[in-house]
């Protein structure tokens, strides 16, 4: 029997056990007996306990010793550590918008997309925010899999941003906002395809060496938060600068989709710091883009190679290298992360909640952003929360996800190694569990798994 239609038969008798529990009227449990607990809220890891799911939420965490329920499946957790799952606050899932040789615009590419989503699941991360792309496109990735007929993790989405005209980040997908009164009905179509949280581009710097940039006039800004917040809609906006965020916080945003590119003052810190306003981390994206310049070897790293496409892989390696090292942007990145670092750092410590985020479309860059938080001098049992509770915080579902909490969804990954004594210990993965459920990474449609299928 080959490997696959064994792991066939296993399903098959997951899903008559399955619905045998429902038949008599009880959802699944699942135990996972006798594990160390990093909830995710900042509480000292819990050695020796068991964690109960029930269905798709936590019911209780036990001293490891209390019986199991019978029927229960068990997971046996000695020596291994038990966090939430990961979440990524800033990712654009590829394959909304592929440019494609000779077509004019862009089309869509739903394999590219399905092949991301995994990879995400495969690097521990069970939530993502997809914080601009083609709307139609993600909306419905998100439509199918909150339907639960997509594997992949929960996708949270913007749908499009919110620009001016020919303002940063003006594109075909764009909503371009020159007065409310005109651009009313947009924006109302728009927010009643429920965008899980708004985001807005206000850069008047330019970016990526593109010219000083409009941006919403301050009556805009308020007006189309103001429309969204009466929808029960949060929003997060991409600044670069102080006085430009500080203009957004006058608006009344809720959140920043990067930090900004420079030292900050003690006094802006201080502003989002009592405010509580989440800052998404984002320093893989100019990581990434100073590092493969001098060192694209990172790519080669062993969670890159599964998950990513060796053809991508290729691609990231010499076309796109080039175009970050001719447009200056590696230049300009090495210089600056120093000071993003810096600013990240001097954000942790006056209190301001971070959110990890990775601005990527991979899910290998999740671990590039923890290893460049831990870098930047983010103590790492702080760097958990980050990844985790402060994620969910960014989203407004922190009554939902982001710690290991009766009540919550049991979204969770299974470590073989201590994440607060070493940030390597995020990448060595047993399992990854979203609403209860083990995901099966070996039959996820990713690179790695392609290869061994093949042999
Ligand atoms: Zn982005």
């Amino acid at each position: 029997m080959s490997t696959r239609s064994l792991r066939g038969c296993l399903l098959a008798g997951a899903l008559l056990l399955s619905a045998g529990l429902a038949a008599a009227g009880e959802s699944p449990q699942l135990v996972i007996r006798d594990v160390t607990l990093l909830d995710g809220t900042g509480s000292a890891p819990r050695p020796g306990v068991s964690v109960w799911i029930s269905g798709e939420r936590v019911v209780a965490v036990q001293p490891g010793g209390a019986p199991v329920p019978a029927g229960a499946s068990v997971v046996e957790g000695a020596g291994r550590f038990l966090i939430p799952g990961l979440i990524d606050t800033h990712v654009h899932v590829q394959g909304g918008r592929v440019a494609r040789p000779g077509v004019p615009g862009t089309s869509v590419d739903r394999a590219l997309a399905l092949r991301t989503l995994q990879a995400y699941l495969y690097c521990g991360v069970t939530s993502v925010f997809d914080s601009g792309n083609n709307a139609d496109f993600i909306f419905g990735l998100r439509a199918e899999e909150r339907a639960g007929t997509l594997l992949a993790p929960r996708i949270f989405a913007t749908g499009a941003n919110i620009t001016a005209p020919q303002g940063y980040g003006d594109n075909a997908f764009s909503i371009k906002v020159s007065s409310l009164e005109a651009d009313r009905a947009r924006l109302e179509a728009h927010f009643d395809r429920q965008p899980d949280l708004q985001k807005i581009l206000y850069d008047r710097l330019g970016t990526f060496g593109t010219p000083a940039a409009g941006v919403l006039s301050q009556d805009n800004l308020k007006g189309v938060i103001a429309l969204a917040h009466a929808r029960g809609i949060p929003t997060t906006v991409h600044t670069t600068t102080e006085w430009d965020s500080l203009a957004t916080l006058e608006a009344g945003i809720d959140s920043f989709a990067h930090p900004v590119r420079a030292a900050v003052t003690p006094a802006f810190a201080q502003a989002l710091a009592e405010r509580r306003i989440p800052v998404s981390t984002t320093l893989a994206v100019f990581g990434h883009i100073a590092r493969v310049a001098d060192e694209p070897g990172f790519l080669d790293a062993p969670l890159f190679r599964a998950t990513v496409d060796p053809a991508e892989l290729a691609f990231l390696r010499n076309e796109e290298r080039q175009r970050y090292i001719a447009s200056g942007m590696s230049a300009q990145f090495k210089v600056m992360n120093p000071h993003l670092a810096r600013t990240v750092k001097r954000l942790h410590e006056a209190g301001v909640p971070l959110a990890l985020g990775t601005d990527r479309t991979l899910g290998a860059s999740v671990h590039m952003e923890l290893e460049l938080l831990a870098q930047a001098g983010i103590p790492l049992p702080d760097l958990l929360r980050i990844a985790t509770l402060n994620g969910a915080r960014y989203l407004r579902r922190e009554g939902e996800l982001g710690s290991i909490e009766p009540g919550k969804l049991a979204d969770m990954v299974l470590l073989k190694a201590d994440p607060s004594r070493d940030v390597a210990a995020y990448q060595a993965i047993e399992a990854v569990f979203k609403g209860g459920r083990r995901i099966d990474l070996g039959a996820l449609g990713i690179p790695v798994n392609e290869k061994r299928r093949s042999r």
